[in-house]
């Protein structure tokens, strides 16, 4: 009878001893549990101040940038402004310097129009690019577009096919002119800020639609390119200097042509040394 009490004495404690670990174990597993969640928990949040973090530093980028972009246009307030009356650059108060020209180079981008950009960058001259759609059809010719773009350069207008708008019935002028700014806003996001009629010929129509499409029209002082005699570097150079049509505001009309491009340092070289600043077409008032 004693043996049995004790028998069972012994396995109760044994039992209860069992249980109480059983419960230790479990209050060990819950305590690890929770650790877990919390840890996760805290991960979670780590994470989302992360992205909150990363959120509030772009949009802080985004803000920089945009004072960035206003402050530059600032330091780019407009200075000057095309003459309609002789196609000039005049100045818009008489504080600032008039003693400028005005690159322009024109039928772009055909087989130069990157490279001449690249002397216009080498020698920090700034000019505007006047584009026909016809040369902006391959993947390489817009490649060449975004490019000269990306340099500074500012991209006008100068119809789709080079055509003579006189001949042209009001729909396939404006054909002519609407496809080239779609395609340029299409390559570098950004429409063309000038036109420039072929041969300088503009009809009261083309006048009132680059007006409506915001461009300002824009025709030249000089250019010499495009006649034969003027067909070769020295030539060039000398005629685009020595020209009685040379002062102060001169629009120069140049041409994407290899002799164009041979003559570009010389030419740009001379303008400076005989005082010439030459200007940065950003400066010039548009719409
Ligand atoms: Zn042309």
């Amino acid at each position: 009878m004693r043996n049995n009490m004790w028998l069972f004495i012994s396995v109760l404690i044994i039992m209860i001893t069992l249980m109480a670990c059983a419960s230790e174990t479990n209050k060990e597993k819950m305590v690890e549990e929770e650790q877990q969640i919390q840890k996760e928990k805290t991960s979670n949040k780590d994470t989302q101040t992360k992205s909150e973090k990363v959120k509030k530093k772009e949009s802080a980028n985004k803000v920089n940038e945009k004072k960035a972009k206003e402050n530059d246009k600032k330091l780019k307030a407009p200075q000057y402004v095309v003459d309609k009356k002789t196609w000039s650059i005049r100045p818009l108060n008489e504080d600032i310097d008039e003693n400028i020209v005005l690159l322009t180079i024109d039928d772009a981008p055909d087989q130069h129009a990157l490279e001449m950009a690249e002397i216009l960058k080498e020698n920090n001259a700034g000019a505007i690019f006047f584009v026909n759609g016809h040369l902006l059809e391959t993947d390489e010719q817009k490649q060449i577009l975004k490019q000269i773009y990306d340099m500074g350069f500012i991209i006008g207008n100068h119809t789709y096919s080079h055509a003579y708008l006189p001949d042209l019935n009001e729909n396939k002028q404006a054909k002519e002119i609407e496809q080239v700014n779609e395609m340029v806003e299409e390559i570098i996001g950004e429409k063309p800020l000038f036109f420039r009629a072929p041969h300088g010929a503009n009809t009261d129509f083309s006048k009132k639609l680059a007006d409506e499409e915001e461009m300002v029209l824009m025709n030249w002082s000089y250019g010499y390119d495009f006649q034969a005699e003027y067909m070769e570097k020295e030539a060039l150079v000398e005629i685009m200097l020595q020209t009685e049509l040379l002062g102060n505001g001169a629009n120069l009309l140049m041409h994407d042509r290899k002799w164009t491009k041979d003559a570009l340092e010389e030419i740009i070289i001379g303008l400076r040394e005989k005082g010439y600043t030459i200007v940065d077409p950003n400066l010039i008032q548009v719409y």
